[in-house]
């Protein structure tokens, strides 16, 4: 299993990113990729990354981090490196309304325009998207960039069986959290139901969003992972082994091969 969304940049996590990966590796989760917010964030999860050989990094600027300096160049330079697997997470958030959404939505087309430009120049990557409550703003800007559709994932899909179906008619990904498994979330157990068995992907967005059994907990940490995909293959009625395998299958399709588990040779 493999935690695709987390940030273990975080300071939660200072000094102790080695006995977190030992005991995500104990519980099955044999990957983890930390998710950049800023500019500085993506170097430092790079070098992170670069540290550990089931760790893998993204660079890009988080919609809430938009009010923070920011360096297109930087970000490029973080992007080639060989552990970063991904652009993002960029989007929308209307949930809060700092920093205003003026500059998220600045932040966000001039970050577009670099990404379609370093893909051009042979800098292709999937795309981590965070959107809460933006939606609607958010997939007519996606469809603008030009990426391509099925190179996108939603993380942390909050959203109701309407907003699945929109995204999925976009042609993205969908990726949940421990909020699939809050008792007030029963909307987010529907959508799950309308996901295609390839679409989806699974994530803990350590260190917030512990899931059930362990909600409350602080700092979430990528073996919890574990209980979102059994929430997941409750929620579908399907069985969490195959699921899993399911799971892994989609993570390295749209992650690529280096996040898949490696492969015990016989001496
Ligand atoms: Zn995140």
């Amino acid at each position: 299993m493999i935690d695709t969304h987390c940030h273990l940049t975080f300071p939660e996590f200072d000094g102790r990113v080695v006995q977190v990966m030992a005991d995500a590796a104990l519980a099955g989760v044999h990957a983890a990729i930390t998710i950049a917010t800023t500019t500085a964030d993506a170097i430092r999860a790079t070098e992170l990354a670069a540290l550990h050989p089931r760790l893998f990094a993204t660079a890009g600027i988080h919609p809430l981090y938009s009010d923070r300096p920011l360096d297109w160049e930087e970000l490029r330079r973080a992007g080639q490196h060989p552990k970063c697997l991904a652009w993002g997470e960029l989007g929308l958030d209307n949930h809060y309304d700092t920093p205003p959404s003026a500059m998220q939505r600045e932040v966000l087309d001039t970050q577009l325009a670099h990404i379609a430009r370093w893909t051009s120049e042979g800098l292709a990557k999937p795309i981590v998207v965070h959107c809460r409550k933006a939606f609607a703003d958010l997939l007519p800007l996606l469809a603008a960039s030009g990426l391509p559709r099925d190179r996108f994932v939603f993380h942390c899909f909050t959203g109701d069986s309407n907003d699945a179906r929109a995204v999925l008619n976009f042609g993205a990904y969908i990726s949940f959290t421990g909020v699939l498994t809050f008792p007030g979330a029963p909307e987010v157990r529907s959508a799950a139901k309308l996901v295609p068995a390839d679409r989806m992907m699974v994530e803990t967005d350590s260190p917030f969003l512990a899931p059930q059994p362990v909600r409350g907990v602080w700092p979430n940490e990528p073996k919890h992972v574990v209980h979102v995909a059994a929430a997941l293959a409750v929620a579908r009625g399907e069985d969490p082994i195959a699921l899993n395998e399911q799971l892994d299958e989609n993570a390295a399709r749209f992650f690529g091969d280096a996040i898949r588990r490696p492969r015990m040779v016989d001496p």
